[in-house]
Parts: structure tokens; sequence; C-alpha cells
């Protein structure tokens, strides 16, 4: 893997986590985007060569909606940066890990991602992604 690509956190209001974050991080967000297959509309800011991700939910029943719904709002995965996500989710399973995807699907902010089971990664949901160029 190559870095931490960014941080996703739970929040239960985009426009309220957004002021917040702006004036924690001192920077705006440069982005807001919506994922259907998610059911998320996510909003980036950039920490020097990292990445916050907040995700709202917009459909009651979302993988976000039930995560804040268990666990309140909050850190609800860490997107790790890979140069081949098939040769890193062959990998990964190989060492025995959950994959939540057999096939990378296209997520937030041009990547291609893949998610390991938290039950499988010592309690953290963890996102592989691999930016997606002219060749992937
Ligand atoms: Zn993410």
């Amino acid at each position: 893997m190559i870095r931490i690509e960014h941080i996703g956190i739970a929040v239960k209001d985009l426009a309220a986590a957004e002021e917040l974050y702006h004036k924690l991080l001192g920077v705006p967000s440069y982005k807001r985007e919506g994922v259907e297959s998610e059911d998320v509309i996510t909003s980036f800011f950039r920490v020097g060569p990292n990445k916050i991700e907040l995700l709202e939910s917009t459909h009651p029943d979302g993988p976000i909606a039930r995560a804040i719904e268990k666990r309140g709002e909050g850190i609800h995965h860490i997107a790790y940066e890979v140069a081949d996500i098939h040769a890193e989710m062959a990998r990964l399973k190989a060492e025995g890990f959950t994959l939540l995807n057999e096939e990378p699907k296209r997520g937030a902010d041009n990547k291609l991602v893949c998610f390991v089971h938290p039950k499988s990664a010592g309690g953290v949901l963890v996102e592989l992604c691999q930016e997606i160029t002219d060749r992937s």
C-alpha cells in the first residue's frame, strides 16, 4: 500500500459538519460529490498531503445512516491508496481478510474502491482506493 489516502467521517448534517471542519482545519471543503451506489454525499477537505472525507447518508437505510445509528457520528473508515487494486484485493483475500466487494467499484473522487470488513481488520473498516487513470 502506498499511503493513507483519506479518513472517512460519518456525519448527520453535511452542511453543519463542513462548517465545523472549515473552522477546525482553516480551509473550506474543495468538493462535494454524491456516490449513488453507497447512498452518500461526500465532502472533501485537504490537510497537507492528506484528505478528510465527510459522508452524509442520502437514504435512511444507507450504510452511513446505519453506522451512525450503531456508533454515532465519527470516524467511519481509513482509506489506503494502492497502485493495483486487483492485486491488493487478491493479496488480502489470500491473507484471510474478508472483502466486501468482489470487484472494485467506482467511489468518490475518481477512484476505484473496495472495502475490507472491519471484523477481519481489527475493528476498522478499511477502504482500498486506486486513482482512475486512462489505463485502469
Ligand atoms: Zn472513503
